[in-house]
Order: C-alpha cells, then structure tokens, then sequence
C-alpha cells in the first residue's frame, strides 16, 4: 500500500511574501515512532509501509501533491516584538479539506529554513514525544488543539544544554498555523496589501460568516477566551504564551515547557525561560487579552477610519477580561456541579480554591473526588473541606444532575509531568511502551480504568518536575 494524503493546498497560493518555499531536509536513517491511525482516517488518509511512513514523516520523501513552505511570521516574545520570526524548523507540506474543515499538514524539526536564525531547525526526542502526548490528551480532553499525526526518528543526533541527544520529527495537523503574529508581520511592515490578503483568507478559512476586521477581532477573542478558561479548568499551563504562539483559529499550538499542575498553586510557571512569570498558570487570563490588543492593534491598518477603529478596538479589548471571567466562571462552575453557575456562585468557586492552595491539594485528584465524597482526603486539614462542604451541598439542592456535570468537567487523567519525563527518558533508553501506553490511558481521559491508577497518582517529592526547557 501506498501512503496516500489527498493534499489541497491553499496557503501556497497566497503572494510569495507570505512564505519560502522550502523543502524538508533529508536525515539519514529515519524510523517510525507512532503514526495516529484514528486521525489519518479522519484526515482521508491513506498508511503506507512502516518504511515508507518513516521516509515521509521524517521528511526524507515528499508525498504526492505536497508543496512544502516556512510560513513567515512576527510576533511578541515575551513582551518584546521580533518583526521577523517564522517557521525556523518547520515545514507547511499541504492541507487536506474534509467535510467543510481543512487541515494543515506539517512537519516540525525538519530541518533548517529562512527563518532559522540561530537554530538548527531541529528537534530532539523529547519535545517531540512531550508535543505528541500532551496534545492528543488535549483533543481526548475537549481542548481545540493541534493534533499529532506521526513521530520519527531521524537516525541524527542533535545537540542541546545537555549534550547529544536523538532527533526527531513531529507531523502535526492543524486547522491553521496562522498566528496574531502572522498578522502583526505584514502591519509592521505597512504591507497593507498583504494583510488585507491574510485577513480574506482568514475569514474565507476559519470565519465564514463574519464581516470585516471588528468582527474578526470579537470572533476570535470570544473563541480564545474559551480556550483559555479551558486550559485553566484543567489545570494546563502552555508556558509561552507569545503572539507568535496565540491562532486565529483558536487552537492551541506550540507544546514547548508546557505542563498540567498537580497541586494548586495559582502562581506556578514552569517554563525555565519565564523568569519573570509572565505566563504563570493564573496570568494567562491576563496575556489572553494583551496578545488580542497586539491583534487589534494590526488590524486597525485595513480599517477607512484608523482614529475611530483604534477606538472602537480599545472598547471591545477592554470588554475581554468580563468575557474570559464568565467561560471561567461557567467551566469552575461544573466542576463543582453547577451547570450555570451565577455571579452570586463565585465566592463558592473562590473559597474552594483558596482552601486547594492553602492545602498544597492536588488539582486534578481534588475536583474528581469530588463526585466521590473522598475530596476532604486531598485537605491537609481535612477540616477546612467540611466548612465548605457544608455550603457546598446546600447550593447542590439546587442542581439536577451534579454527580454528571462534574464526572464530565473533571478527568481522572492528565499527562503529569513527571510521568511525562519518565516516559521520555524511557524512550531515550529505547523503550516506547510507556509512550503508547499513556497516549491509550489519556484517550478516554474521563473514564477510571483499574489497570491505569499509577498514572493518575501525583508525584512523590523526589519525581517533582520544577522545570520544563524551551530548549526543543
Ligand atoms: P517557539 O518558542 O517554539 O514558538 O519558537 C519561536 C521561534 O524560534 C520560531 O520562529 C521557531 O521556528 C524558532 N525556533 C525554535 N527552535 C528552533 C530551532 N531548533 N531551529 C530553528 N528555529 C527554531
Ligand atoms: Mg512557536
């Protein structure tokens, strides 16, 4: 059988500015890690050999139809802008459209391109393995994410802080790679022309229905607020949080440092880059809604009236904080069973989060136990659950079904981190069984499986990950 992709491209026939033309480089002894069987079939794909698979996904092969690109880029890093970013270790090989949807095809770490700068275009094994896990256990949770289609090994050794390591490729699939700082690269450059074509193709790709750059604003900051509630609903912390990593499609994108929290600590960040907790767990509310000022910002360009936009803008910028607060509020809500939860609700959902943080208790464990009566267990004063227990159950009289809202909003799978660095350094030694086996676990994330138990167990203090490394 032939490995078959029905590729559809369109990005490629936006003006050459928008990207290179670039080619995958070729390795020398690619193998196949995983190929995503469930999501090819999605995609109308068709496997090929094992052998075939690895030349294509590590690049060393294109496929028919394929006609590779390096998307180009800006975007805020940080807080500080960089006019020219862009894909320095990717390659765009095509789109596939299904049923109305279309997908991005891409490889990552697949050698060096135009916008390298000081990298090698490469990536080794572990961000490889850590982008595929965590990103499927995403989609398994209800996340809009990108998707992980292949891994590879490339048979090369490339080198990191720590010394030679395995190199890899990710083939990631997408509803786009456009980013607010795809945007901001033709507005800080005055292409008004360019951004005028990426806005069309935009609206034509992912809003069909909405009508000019104000309305594109509103519809993606209201689609990143609920991204962003989400990741916090389950405890997801992304880690780099840049314009250049923020969608327009609202997916999630860009696995680097990111993590889950075990304990509750509204402050973590455990990106060993974010000195300054930028994108520390409770602040990514925040970012949200700057990243979406950096977006109407490039968007006044294409407006008649720049003065009157910029206004109208500032309002609707302004208006996010209220937008992300109520998904934020409606998510905490069902994890504690409350289907519609209220303004007069929150001080419940603060004070059991207050007490989580005081307690050192365990975020994912502490919501799931809820719906089994065993959550004062998480408490190191167990005594401090019962006063809000008490409360707590007075407001469920008033609930239908809060035993399902909450099994639904609160898995008892995560990828944890220090499972996900057992697994990577499992694989470095040669064996990827843990890998499968924590993406079949996290598949059904919501389903309690006897034979799983030691991957929803948080860590003992000696597995405490502190940090994860942008060093991808
Ligand atoms: P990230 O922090 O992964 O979103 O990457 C930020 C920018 O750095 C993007 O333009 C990437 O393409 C580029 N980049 C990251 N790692 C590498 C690498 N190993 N080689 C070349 N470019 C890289
Ligand atoms: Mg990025």
């Amino acid at each position: 059988m032939t490995l078959q992709i029905p590729f559809d491209n369109s990005y490629s026939r936006l003006p050459e500015r928008f990207y290179t033309r670039q080619d995958p480089a070729p390795v020398k002894a690619p193998s196949l890690i995983a190929f995503n069987q469930a999501l090819a079939q999605h995609l109308g794909i068709t496997p090929g050999s094992e052998e075939e698979m690895a030349q294509i996904f590590s690049g060393n092969a294109l496929p028919d139809g394929a006609d590779p690109l390096a998307q180009a880029y800006a975007g805020h890093q940080f807080g500080g802008f960089s006019p020219q970013l862009g894909d320095g270790r990717a390659n765009l090989l095509g789109e596939v459209a299904r049923n109305g949807d279309r997908f991005d095809i891409q490889l990552k770490g697949s050698g060096p391109t135009p916008y390298s700068r000081m990298g090698d275009g490469r990536a080794w094994l572990g961000p490889v393995l850590r982008e595929y896990v965590l990103s499927e256990a995403m989609h398994a949770l209800g996340v809009p994410t990108s998707r992980a289609l292949a891994a590879t090994l490339t048979g090369e050794q490339v080198f990191r802080e720590t010394g030679a390591l395995p190199g890899a490729v990710l083939t990631r699939v997408a509803r786009s790679h456009i980013r607010v700082g795809t945007f901001q690269f033709f507005a800080a450059r005055r292409d008004i022309a360019g951004l005028k074509d990426l806005f069309e193709y935009v609206v034509d790709r992912h809003y069909p229905d909405v009508a000019g750059p104000h309305k594109l604003l509103q519809a993606v900051m209201a689609r990143q607020a609920e991204l962003v509630a989400q990741w916090m609903s389950l405890g997801f912390i992304h880690g780099v949080m840049n314009t250049d990593n923020t969608t327009l499609s609202g997916e999630t994108i860009d696995y680097g440092p990111c993590a889950f929290m075990d304990t509750y600590q509204p402050d973590t960040v455990f990106s060993s880059i974010d000195m300054h907790g930028r994108y520390a767990f409770a602040n990514q509310a925040n970012v949200i809604v700057w990243n979406m000022a950096q977006l109407a910002t490039a968007l006044v360009p294409l407006m008649p009236d720049q003065d009157e936009a910029v206004e109208e803008f500032t309002k609707t910028v302004h208006a996010m904080p209220e937008q992300v607060h109520i998904a934020w509020r409606k998510r905490f809500g069902q994890k504690i069973g409350l289907a519609d939860a209220s303004v007069e609700d929150e001080p419940l959902i603060v004070s059991l989060l207050d007490k989580m943080a005081a307690n050192r208790a365990d975020f994912t464990n502490t919501f799931r136990a809820l719906s089994d009566g065993k959550a004062r267990d998480q408490f190191l004063d167990p005594g401090d659950f019962d006063t809000w227990e008490t409360e707590w159950s007075r407001r469920l009289e008033q609930e239908q079904d809060p035993a399902s809202s909450m099994k639904e909003a609160n898995p008892v799978y995560i990828p944890r981190n220090h499972r996900v660095e057992q697994m990577i350094q499992t694989a470095l030694s040669g064996d990827f069984a843990p890998f499968h086996r924590m993406l079949d676990v996290l598949s059904d994330p919501y389903q309690p499986r006897d034979d799983a138990r030691d991957l929803a167990r948080p860590p003992e203090p000696s597995e405490v990950v502190q940090q994860t490394f942008c060093g991808t």
